[in-house]
């Protein structure tokens, strides 16, 4: 059945074609095509995939997967939001203090650059807003670390 064909038609003429006996044995099948395509914000590249799934077991166990594949990056996605959410004036206080209010890589304070309270696991890897994932950088060590990286 093509896409662009109204349900109402296409049962109108399944139905016609029965009725008739121009049918013999319903002989069912299924085709899904999946086309999916990303356009960059400026228009310059376009990126299309295109995925064609046959039969009822194809198509329910994709389905199946992907619904697994949305949920977990749901979860994901909420944990990130959660632990950007443990970060508090607090937490970053008590982080500093422990550091003695210097870069832990470098050594300088704050009187002379300007200090960040990083996450050592980084919250888009699974790391948690915990006193034990977190040091004090400084600007530039805290930028050439995400260099490095
Ligand atoms: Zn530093």
């Amino acid at each position: 059945m093509s896409a662009t064909m109204p349900q109402n038609w296409f049962n109108y003429i399944e139905h016609k074609l029965f009725q008739n006996n121009k049918l013999g044995q319903p002989n069912p099948s299924m085709r899904i095509k999946f086309v999916v395509t990303y356009t960059s914000p400026m228009g310059r590249n376009s990126y299309s995939r295109c995925l064609v799934l046959s039969g009822v077991d194809e198509i329910s166990q994709t389905i199946v997967n992907m619904n697994q594949r949305i949920q977990k990056k749901s979860a994901e996605a909420f944990q990130r939001e959660r632990e950007r959410s443990k970060m508090s004036l607090d937490v970053r206080h008590r982080v500093l203090e422990r550091d003695g209010r210097g870069c832990k890589y470098c050594g300088r304070g704050s009187d002379v650059v300007t200090l960040h309270v990083d996450h050592i696991r980084p919250i888009s890897k699974g790391g948690r807003t915990e006193l034990n994932n977190l040091q004090t950088l400084c600007a530039d060590c805290n930028l050439g670390k995400s260099n490095k990286w």
